[in-house]
């Protein structure tokens, strides 16, 4: 992902989350390969955090180590750390 892309990351974001396709933005995903791909590891985060939602809303013990990774309660937060560690990018 370039510097000028850093601006779409919370749309990205909002994108995989809510699944809403501002004009903006799918006007630069069809022009840049970085975010389609950025956007679809979100997808793919999210639909992951969806299965382990049930679990944490019954109050079941998440492993140690997923917690340690999110220490966050916001949804967002979470899904962007998440992001970051499955990258390895610091940023
Ligand atoms: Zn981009």
């Amino acid at each position: 992902m370039t510097k000028a892309c850093e601006k779409w990351k919370d749309q990205l974001l909002e994108a995989a989350l809510t699944g809403a396709r501002p004009k903006d933005l799918q006007v630069h995903l069809q022009s840049c390969r970085d975010c389609t791909t950025e956007l679809r590891d979100l997808e793919a985060l999210r639909a992951r955090q969806d299965s382990m939602l049930p679990l944490l809303v019954k109050g079941s013990q998440p492993s140690t180590g997923f917690r340690a990774r999110v220490p966050d309660s916001s949804y967002f937060t979470r899904a962007v750390s998440m992001s970051r560690y499955f990258h390895g990018c610091s940023k």
